[in-house]
């Protein structure tokens, strides 16, 4: 079952990269090409006496990562706190000192149900104290017109072919290799603003997308297509250390960063590689070029991003006022 998903999601992938060479002149290609400019941000705040609480987000909508910085009004009260914030089941571990603040990244799932969700920040005053509640606030959730497409043309011959028993027994090691990556654990090693993968490149596939195959819809895209010509530069979102770097039959040469806090970015179809597994990046560190590696039609960087087991849209991480440190 995973592996047929992920089989789906691959050719998902490659179809939508391949669509400017395949299918050109469909309208698909024209709605889906769009320069990426620097959005705004929308903010929302919520304060008691003693915190204050600002949360920023491209919008605050279904497949968006909303940012979350905590200010502390009490000099007495935060001196040696610790924060978290509980949204949607969800448990988000905040970091930071009284003087900057803290903050925090929180994950609205795509398939996250819009509506008014409670969120509340906890707060323990000392190492030995208890956790009790400090603020809590609502936060109107909205739904994301998630693009469709609707696909005419006949997949290639190389992607619906019959695979020898042995490439079959290999892709299924590359996703169990891949699953393991996404198991790791470690503590938070993202900080300060997000950087760009592909500076400025187009967005040739949006984030979710999902195609009509003769009307019956594929598996949404698990990232976003960044357009690309071979060798250009593939640049780490934000620093992290990268726990898988490898050539696999679909996704061709993936490099895989933990962030920390089962927070993860990806990196597919490179034509080289230039870190290894274990290697310690910062954001902007050069991770390997542009390719079509694996199983794909053109050049281009597919980029995605997990936080907790979740996608989400790699590009609203971009515009987060994320503090420097
Ligand atoms: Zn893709």
């Amino acid at each position: 079952m995973a592996f047929h998903r992920r089989v789906t999601q691959v050719i998902a992938c490659i179809l939508v990269a391949g669509s400017a060479l395949l299918i050109a002149g469909m309208d698909l290609v024209a709605d889906s090409i769009k320069n990426r400019i620097v959005e705004k941000i929308e903010a929302r705040e919520f304060a008691n006496d003693h915190y204050r609480v600002r949360l920023s987000a491209r919008k605050f909508a279904q497949g968006e990562v909303i940012y979350l910085d905590l200010q502390c009004r009490s000099q007495e009260r935060c001196k040696a706190a610790h924060f978290y914030l509980s949204a949607w089941g969800k448990k988000v571990s905040l970091q930071g000192e009284r003087k900057r603040g803290w903050d925090g990244l929180l994950p609205v799932g795509p398939t996250m149900r819009p509506g008014l969700y409670r969120l509340n920040l906890f707060v323990r005053e000392s190492d030995a104290g208890v956790w009790r509640s400090a603020l809590n606030f609502a936060l109107r959730i909205e739904a994301t017109a998630f693009p469709q497409s609707i696909v005419k043309l006949t997949v290639p011959r190389k992607f619906t072919r019959k695979l020898p028993p042995q490439t079959l027994r290999e892709i299924a090691e590359q996703g169990k290799k891949i699953n393991a990556a996404f198991r790791t654990r470690s503590e938070r090693q993202w900080q300060g603003p997000f950087g760009d993968a592909r500076e400025l490149a187009p967005v040739t596939s949006p984030f979710y997308q999902t195609r009509l195959y003769n009307g019956i819809a594929g598996r949404p895209h698990t990232g976003v297509d960044l357009s690309g010509t071979w060798g250009e530069p593939v640049r780490a979102i934000q620093d992290g250390t990268v726990v898988l770097a490898e050539d696999f039959f679909y996704e061709g040469k993936i490099v895989i960063v933990d962030h920390g806090e089962e927070f993860f970015s990806y990196y597919q179809h490179l034509s080289l590689m230039q870190v290894k597994t274990g290697a310690q990046v910062r954001r902007g560190t050069l991770l390997g070029y542009v390719g079509s590696s694996g199983v794909s039609t053109g050049p281009h960087l597919h980029l995605s991003v997990r936080m907790g087991g979740q996608l989400l849209s790699p590009l609203s991480l971009l515009p987060l006022p994320v503090r420097e440190k």
